[in-house]
């Protein structure tokens, strides 16, 4: 047994068909001003977006909106959010729609909350910059309303931006950016379409694939990560083929939700680390297919060389999957990675670097920014990884 320290820091998480319409009420909490950041078009689109505003004005809220955000949203975008929360006196920040903008939303709040009269940008309080200012209890308080079921972002302390200059992709981390209530509304969720539910929910099975073998892991999280995978098998390839299974919608935004904890008590390794230098160089290149496209490689080398209990947890993967477990030997764990690769056939994601047009000459480059960018990851690892096993592993991934 080991030693650990487990802390999950609290939001409030309103779950359900029509949770939506709280957010005026729980807004109404942190102040009368919102900025309220979305993507460009799908919330508008089906008609959220509206609905959303009109639960927060109904509650006496003012409104700004800030609907900029893109996948893999980048320092420039955070920073002129950031700008209007503080021309506009804002009270707190809702984060609408995938990923990206609640990841923005965190950032966005982290900006504003500490300006002191003169322009600042996120990438300060990057780990990418020497002496990175600390991001404090002047953070504006986040509301989070995900719509897709992928990232954790929800229930996180993570927020991810791009700086598009340095081709660097970069974690922001801190307590005080975890969204203070979280809305997880099943009919915002359920309108995805089969491709974003395929991706989303890879990168839902590899928070939970990754934290369960991670060096960071602990007893407490390996519960969310196993019931997590289960949820995930079952209950994806389900939502894939329907969009409309409200059950299975509802299953993976629970496994989200485990993965998203479990990213906040362990944390992600390999392939996260390789994943974030892809879009970084190709910006096109959506996180979940990038995943796709290297977990498996990565899962083959941690079994190769991992030890007693990273061998184990591959074979618990593997059972989970179906898979007739003997013995918990390096050749049973292997079958784990043929539980992914079946996963990945069913939500038509069986996806290779070569696919999304990579060249091997960027690969060192990619290591570089690997290395500057994802420390952390590459370091919780099960097994160590050194610059040649990570280009290496970019090669057998094409
Ligand atoms: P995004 O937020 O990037 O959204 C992808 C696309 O899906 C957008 O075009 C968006 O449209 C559209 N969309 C979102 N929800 C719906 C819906 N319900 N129906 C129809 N279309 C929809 O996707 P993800 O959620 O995968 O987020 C990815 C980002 O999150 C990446 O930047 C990744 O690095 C980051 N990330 C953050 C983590 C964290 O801990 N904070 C962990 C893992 C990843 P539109 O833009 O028009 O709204
Ligand atoms: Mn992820």
């Amino acid at each position: 047994m080991r030693n650990f320290r487990y802390y999950l820091p609290a939001s409030d998480i309103i779950f359900g068909s029509g949770s939506l319409n709280s957010v005026g009420v729980e807004a109404k909490r942190f102040g009368k001003k919102a900025l309220l950041v979305t993507g460009k078009s799908s919330m508008k689109r089906l008609g959220f977006l509206e609905k959303c505003v009109d639960f927060l004005k109904k509650e006496g809220l003012e409104v700004e909106h800030y609907g900029e955000v893109i996948s893999n949203p980048t320092v420039d975008i955070v920073n002129r959010g950031a700008r209007i929360a503080i021309e506009k006196n804002c009270d707190v920040i809702i984060g609408f729609g995938g990923g990206s903008a609640i990841d923005t939303a965190k950032n966005i709040a982290v900006v504003a909350g500490h300006f002191e009269g003169k322009d600042i940008s996120i990438w300060e309080f990057s780990g990418a910059v020497e002496n990175p200012r600390p991001i404090t209890s002047k953070t504006l308080p986040v509301i989070a309303i995900t719509s897709t079921s992928g990232t954790g972002s929800h229930v996180s302390r993570f927020a991810v931006v791009t700086n598009e200059k340095t081709r660097e992709k970069m974690g922001i981390l801190s307590l005080f950016i975890c969204p203070k209530v979280s809305i997880v509304d099943i009919d915002i969720i359920s309108c995805m379409p089969p491709s974003l539910t395929s991706k989303t929910g890879f990168d839902v099975m590899a928070h939970l694939t990754e934290c369960l073998v991670s060096r960071r892991s602990n007893p407490i999280t390996d519960f969310y990560c196993l019931k997590g995978v289960e949820l995930v098998l079952e209950y994806l390839p389900r939502a894939y083929r329907n969009g409309e299974d409200l059950e299975a919608r509802e299953n993976m935004a629970i496994a989200d939700t485990l993965a998203g904890w479990a990213l906040v008590t362990s944390r992600p390794c390999l392939p996260h680390a390789m994943s974030h230098p892809v879009s970084a160089f190709y910006p096109e290149v959506d996180h979940g297919e990038a995943l796709a496209a290297l977990t498996c490689e990565c899962m083959r080398f941690n079994i190769e060389r991992g030890d007693e209990e990273t061998v184990r947890k591959y074979c618990e993967i593997a059972r989970i999957g179906g898979k007739n477990i003997n013995s918990f030997t390096k050749e049973e764990a292997l079958k784990s990675i043929d539980v992914i690769k079946e996963l990945l056939e069913k939500i038509d994601l069986n996806v290779r670097l070569r696919d999304f047009g990579v060249k091997e000459e960027d690969f060192e480059g990619m290591v570089r920014s690997a290395f500057s960018t994802m420390r952390g990851p590459i370091e919780a690892n099960p097994v160590d990884v050194s610059d040649r096993d990570i280009i290496e592993l970019y090669k057998k991934s094409m």
